[in-house]
Order: C-alpha cells, then structure tokens, then sequence
C-alpha cells in the first residue's frame, strides 16, 4: 500500500504531535523526488532506525539558479509514492510553493565559509536555497533524524552546520553514495541524458576513482588534474567546473591527502550537469 500524501502542514503537525507525545522518533529523508535507488536508500536506512518515517517531495525554486534547470527537473510523484510503498514510509509530505513560501516571505538562511568553493562558487544563491528550504524541512516534520546522500557530501556538510549553528535538535546522519553498475551515481538528472551521454557519464568516476589510486602511489593534485580535465574532455564532456581534493572536515583545499579528504568533480556532458566526490584516506 503506498503512504498517504499528505500536503497541508498543519495535517503534518497533527501527525508528529501525536507521534512524539507516544514516545516515536520521527526521521526524515528530504528529496525533490523523482526517486532512484539512492533516495530510497535512504528511506530504508531512516526505515530501520526510527519509529517514523517522513519522505519530503519537494522540487526547491530556492536552489535552482537556472530557470531552465528548475522548468526540466523530473516531476514524477505518483511513481515516487509507488517506489516508496514497499519501503513502508508512514507519509509522504509534498508542500506546494505557498506552504514553503507564502506571499510576505523574508527570510534567508545563508551558511558562510562552507560555501565559498565547489557547488557554491558556481551556483550563486544554491546553498542558501538549500539552508532555507533543509530549515524549514527540520521545523515543519519536527524529525528527530535527518538522512542526508554523501552524493552531495558539500549541501551534507551545509546542512550539520546549520541545524548546529541554529540550534535544530536533530541528528544529521550522511548515507553513502549509490551507483549503477558502471559507477555512475545515480542521480535524478541521469534521467535527463541521451543514450549516448549516458555511455560517456561513467567517466567521471572512472577518472576520480584513478586519481584516488594515483594518491595511493604518492602522487599530487597538482601533477593529476591536468591530465584528468583532459581525459575527461576526450570522453566528450565540455566544461569540468571544477576537479579539487578537500578536506574531508572544513573543505578546504588541499594538494595531497595530507588528512582525511574527498575528491570532488562537476562537469557538464551534453547539457546536464554531473557531480560526484570520493572518499579519500589520509596517508
Ligand atoms: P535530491 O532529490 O537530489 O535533492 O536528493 C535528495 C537526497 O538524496 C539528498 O540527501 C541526496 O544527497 C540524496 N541522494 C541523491 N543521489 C544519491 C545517491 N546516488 N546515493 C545516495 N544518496 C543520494
């Protein structure tokens, strides 16, 4: 049977009222839907560890920064709800654009520091989208715990930041990043790729995952990325916004891995904009 879907908040206050006053944790697993196997993931994980469990579908206008981007984002709530039902969620809360954002909205939730490189430095405005929406998300479901895709290991280390910094109290916990069998991530906007770009997406990963055994033998950032940027241009993507090895805790940028770090990559094949990262241990 799939979950209810339930829209109005105050239908959701009532429900996580009731379920905190019987003693529940509540988890939720925000998503702008057009669920894969990396979102119900982590709806399974958020399955097993709470008493409740709240998916939130919710295509964001806050974090878009291209209108194109937002008007092609996959919208697809009746299979959402269909992919969810075995899992068992209790409900899926999917707000409209006036429950999120009435006329009179004012208010924006802007994380300093964390944003200033990777998908901040290239998608003006994105991350306090993000901050402001992931708020909003904590307060409204009242969740006790947050699951959260390492797949975007930067908005992850946002989010912590920001219900500690506003004293949210709620656990946000980082799930890791699923894959196809050729290791491309999966994402909603793989849906957007042409049969031939999708031959081509598994690169990036293929490149990270060989800058990360270049580490292993003692070589440098600075000494892997131009060949990288390279090979990846050959398998046909047009623009690598960025390739960088960051630490793991604070982001900042590093050439080898010095500590416990993460490679990061965005880059645009045929239109659509690809991003993944890897974890990388010190050495
Ligand atoms: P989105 O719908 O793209 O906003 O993603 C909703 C949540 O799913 C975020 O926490 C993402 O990090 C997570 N997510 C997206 N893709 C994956 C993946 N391939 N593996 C694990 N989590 C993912």
């Amino acid at each position: 049977m799939t979950a209810p879907i339930i829209r109005s908040l105050p239908e959701l206050r009532e429900l996580t009222r009731a379920w905190h006053r019987a003693g529940e944790m509540i988890g939720v697993v925000p998503t702008m839907g057009a669920l894969h196997q990396g979102h119900l993931s982590l709806a399974r994980i958020a399955r097993a560890e709470c008493d409740r469990v709240i998916t939130t579908i919710f295509v964001n206008p806050k974090q878009f920064n291209n209108p194109d981007d937002l008007k092609n984002y996959p919208r697809t709530e009746h299979e959402d709800a269909r992919k969810l039902a075995p899992i068992g969620v209790d409900v899926i809360y999917v707000p409209d654009g006036d429950t999120m954002y009435p006329g009179g909205f004012a208010t924006n939730v802007s994380v300093e520091g964390l944003t200033d490189c990777l998908c901040g430095a290239h998608r003006p405005g994105h991350f306090d989208g993000v901050a402001t929406v992931v708020s909003k998300l904590f307060l409204q479901t009242s969740a006790d715990k947050a699951y959260f895709g390492n797949k975007d290991y930067q908005q992850l280390q946002v989010v912590r930041r920001m219900a500690c910094d506003l004293d949210i109290p709620v656990e946000v916990i980082g799930c890791p990043t699923i894959r196809e069998e050729d290791g491309l991530a999966m994402s909603s906007r793989n849906l957007l790729l042409s049969d031939r770009a999708r031959i081509f997406a598994p690169h990036l990963n293929e490149v990270m995952e060989a800058i990360a055994t270049a580490f292993a033998e003692g070589k440098a950032m600075s000494d892997l990325s131009g060949p990288a940027i390279a090979k990846l241009e050959q398998a046909g993507f047009t623009e690598v916004e960025y390739l960088e090895l960051r630490a793991a805790d604070g982001l900042g940028l590093l050439d080898t891995p010095s500590e416990h770090a993460r490679l990061f990559a965005a880059a645009w094949l045929a239109g659509v904009r690809l991003i993944d990262n890897i974890d990388i241990p010190a050495r």
